[in-house]
């Protein structure tokens, strides 16, 4: 067989590490895009570190661009907003780690509630008001307020006036996959029923938000006052209609390279067999990383899947399972040096896999893919 390289005679290069690389520009061009499809206010989301991409570094960039809100799942993640020096007005929503009330109005961070309960709390713990956003049930049954008890949460905030002070109300679209404005219109009802009602019961000039990315950018009568834009912003339209910009790009390189003969079996289990003399090339992620190992099912390549990543300029199978730490990918005739660069997803597209074809192969949605690079996988920014 031929080989461009042969792997024994290269010398070692200098290795690059498996690296994450976010790009403003990108974050930025979605901005725009995301501005040119309303009037509404941006609320760029930067929950789960900025959908894995770096929550200070994509909230820099979409501010930069026009968004003038952050949101985020928990006001512990908007402490290191606010010590990163950004001064946008930041909403949090779930809370997990519970919320702080006295911090929560030192660091002007929005707090959305959703239960009676959780409300009850809130203006029991407030010393200095904190300002607050009342978070309907649109139809998931998951964070918002159950419509049968709107009345008494907005009871109960008339009470707690001087504690808390109501600045929005917000819901959350379910159909977040869907093109259809149809297939909101029951949330949008819902979202007009919580707003009216909420300005009957003295409210005024609230600030009234329900759709993310995919209503942003399919549906205007979703939009009210604000959008809340967080897979948007790196590159994701989760209803698929409209090309977005992908803001990251994952590299690693060759760590090994080797012949292997017609009938070498691969990687864990067997599951893939050399059907030709071919060269195999190691790269230095695996599922421990984020690589889904959901790919490596038992039909050899990829799953049959046409997983691949992008080295020199052309894609290349990868072959058996998706170990922890490593991927092996079959270059055929060509051999690649130890040290040579490989992305494994990027945004040019081609040879380049996007975060969407990593979905593909895995039965996944983008979203998982871009929140799953792990902590082993170093950060730049370009
Ligand atoms: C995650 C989230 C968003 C952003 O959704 P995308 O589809 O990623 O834009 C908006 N609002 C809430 C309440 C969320 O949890």
């Amino acid at each position: 067989m031929t080989a461009v390289l042969a792997p024994e005679r290269v010398t070692l290069s200098r290795m690059h590490a498996p690296t994450l690389c976010t790009l403003p520009d990108a974050v930025a061009a979605n901005v725009a895009r995301i501005r040119s499809a309303t009037t509404a206010r941006i609320m760029a989301v930067v929950k789960a570190d900025g959908y894995g991409l770096g929550a200070v570094t994509v909230a820099q960039a979409a501010l930069a661009a026009g968004a003038e809100w952050l949101g985020v799942t928990d006001a512990a993640e908007a402490v290191a907003l606010r010590d990163a020096g950004i001064e946008a007005p930041i909403l949090a929503w779930l809370n997990p780690s519970g919320v702080d009330a006295a911090q929560a109005a030192a660091d002007r961070v929005d707090i959305a509630v959703g239960s009676v309960e959780e409300l009850r709390q809130l203006i029991a713990d407030a010393a200095a008001p904190v300002r607050v956003h009342l978070s309907m049930d649109t139809g998931m049954a998951r964070g918002g307020c159950p419509l049968d008890d709107w009345a008494d949460l907005l009871r109960l905030a008339r009470a707690g006036a001087g504690r808390i002070d109501v600045v929005g109300v917000m819901g959350h679209l379910p159909r977040a996959d869907e093109a259809d404005p149809r297939a909101n219109s029951a949330a949008v009802l819902r979202m007009r029923h919580a707003r009216d009602a909420a300005l009957r019961a003295g409210f005024g000039s609230l600030l009234v938000h329900l759709a993310a990315t995919s209503g942003a950018l399919t549906d205007p009568a979703t939009h009210f006052d604000m959008v809340r834009i967080g897979a948007g912003l790196v590159g994701i339209d989760p209803s698929g209609t409209v090309p977005l910009h992908g803001a990251a790009r994952l590299t690693a390189s060759v760590v090994h390279t080797r012949v292997a003969r017609a009938g070498t079996s691969v990687g864990y289990d067997g599951v893939h067999v050399t059907e030709r003399d071919t060269h195999l090339s190691v790269i230095g992620v695996g599922y421990g990383d984020g690589i889904p190992r959901e790919l490596s099912g038992e039909a050899g390549i990829g799953a049959g899947t046409g997983a691949g990543i992008e080295i020199g300029g052309t894609r290349h199978p990868i072959v058996g399972r998706v170990s922890m730490d490593q991927i092996v990918v079959d270059t055929g005739d060509v051999a690649f040096p130890r040290g040579t660069e490989a992305t494994v997803f990027g945004p040019e597209g081609g040879a380049v896999p996007t975060v969407q074809d990593w979905a593909r192969w895995a039965a996944t949605i983008p979203h998982t893919i871009v929140t799953g690079v792990g902590p082993r996988v170093q950060r730049s920014v370009a």
